[in-house]
């Protein structure tokens, strides 16, 4: 019997994966993102916005594909690099929304596969794929934001537990989640990058208390964390003790990557905003700077897109699937990229931009959070530095 082509077999794989999202994914769930409620982030106290969203979150996570690559053991879609692109692919075709937004997806998880226990993988990974647990960060702290291996919030082992002193800030969604992937200093002794342990724990434990930080724009994003001898068990130590900088750097490529594909998001595309605001004349946008400058722009969002796609394709070949320094690059261009799109809808809609809404929803408020892009994750005075020493090899 003669064995199918892989390329007959991926075909066949993208045929079935467009018959069952066409039939699949509500109509609702194919326009463009307006706001935040947009967006299902699952968790405890999740709550679906309207009944496409449920039914569209729930069809996905039951095929495990809220995390198409993940083992199905873990609560996966298991699918192969190339099936998991013919589903982006056909997913951006018939431009279904993501069905679930995680830091547990696209932070704590590729952190978990790799340097998870078996027990922590089996906790943990299948409760993220299927939105019953939101996690945060607790990463920055008022003293440790670019240097953030200064960080002095203590863990000390006693018995069975780390008691956990200290406090995080800018701790995104602090108050909605459930659980905190968190960097602890373990010893105060060595140097600063080898006493720190990535610990996780639940923000219901007695002594967790976090307190809102209000923007200027009205909206509540953040929180500062305190913890107060809390009792975290020893088994929720992820890596070995005092190892947690590796598993912390690990974790930050990823999720720079997630914030550099932000500028490949899909909102409404500019050229249908500047038709409704500017005109056609000849079938064509009636301001030709305009029209130059969204053509531009589309251009090099194809492009990196297509880097996005390369650069994950090339880490996949190489032993360890790691984009290593190269997020950074990713999170630089993508977050000016997305600054960029937020500066021509600005420009485009004119005056009315400047309309502002309290949350998220209005043209002005979404152009101040992607200002946010470039520091989050890393700002990019330090992602420049990375590539400079990392990629271009430049002295210090
Ligand atoms: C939208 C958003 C969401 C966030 N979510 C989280 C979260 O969920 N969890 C979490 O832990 N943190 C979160 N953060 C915090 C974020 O990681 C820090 O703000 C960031 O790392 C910068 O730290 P900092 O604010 O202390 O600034 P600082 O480190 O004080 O930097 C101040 C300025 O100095 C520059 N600078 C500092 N060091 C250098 C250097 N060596 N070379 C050149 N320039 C330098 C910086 O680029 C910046 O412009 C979030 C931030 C934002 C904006």
């Amino acid at each position: 019997m003669t064995q199918a082509h892989p390329n007959d077999r991926l075909d066949q794989f993208r045929h079935e994966t467009r018959a069952w999202l066409e039939q699949n994914c509500p109509p609702q769930m194919r326009e463009p993102m307006v706001n935040e409620a947009d967006l299902f982030w699952g968790g405890r106290r999740a709550q679906f916005t309207s009944e496409p969203q449920r039914e569209w979150f729930e069809r996905m996570a039951q095929r495990g594909w809220t995390v198409p690559e993940w083992p199905t053991a873990y609560g996966g879609g298991g699918l192969s690099r190339d099936e998991a692109r013919v589903l982006r692919e056909e997913m951006a075709r018939l431009k279904c929304r993501s069905p679930l937004i995680s830091f547990g997806i696209s932070m704590l998880g590729p952190a978990l596969l790799r340097y998870g226990s078996e027990a922590q993988k089996l906790e943990h990974l299948p409760k993220i794929a299927r939105g019953e647990i939101r996690w945060c960060q607790g990463y920055s702290e008022p003293g440790a934001g670019s240097d953030l291996a200064s960080l002095r919030t203590r863990a000390e082992a006693v018995g069975e537990h780390f008691i956990v002193n200290g406090s995080k800030i800018w701790t995104s969604y602090g108050d909605k989640a459930d659980w905190i992937f968190c960097l602890v200093r373990t010893d105060f002794a060595a140097k600063k990058h080898d006493g720190i342990s990535f610990v996780l724990f639940d923000m219901q434990s007695p002594g967790v208390t976090t307190t809102t930080i209000r923007l200027i724009s009205g909206y509540s994003p953040f929180t500062q964390t305190f913890f107060d001898n809390v009792q975290v068990p020893r088994d929720n130590l992820v890596g070995e003790i005092n190892q947690g900088w590796t598993i912390a750097k690990y974790l930050l490529t990823h999720e720079r990557n997630m914030i550099g594909g932000m500028g490949t998001q899909r909102t409404r595309p500019l050229h249908e905003l500047a038709r409704e605001t500017v005109g056609l004349a000849n079938g064509r946008l009636a301001d030709s700077a305009l029209r130059t400058d969204i053509a531009r722009f589309d251009m090099d969002a194809l492009a990196f897109a297509l880097t996005m796609e390369r650069v994950q394709a090339q880490a996949q070949t190489q032993a360890g699937n790691e984009t290593g320094a190269l997020s950074s690059m990713l999170k630089y261009y993508g977050t000016e990229l997305n600054k960029r799109r937020a500066e021509l809808a600005m420009s485009i809609a004119g005056s009315d931009g400047l309309k502002f809404t309290d949350g998220a929803a209005s043209l002005a408020a979404t152009w101040l959070r992607t200002r946010g892009n470039s520091i989050e994750g890393g700002t990019s005075e330090i992602q420049l530095n990375i590539i400079a020493r990392q990629i271009l090899k430049l002295p210090t």
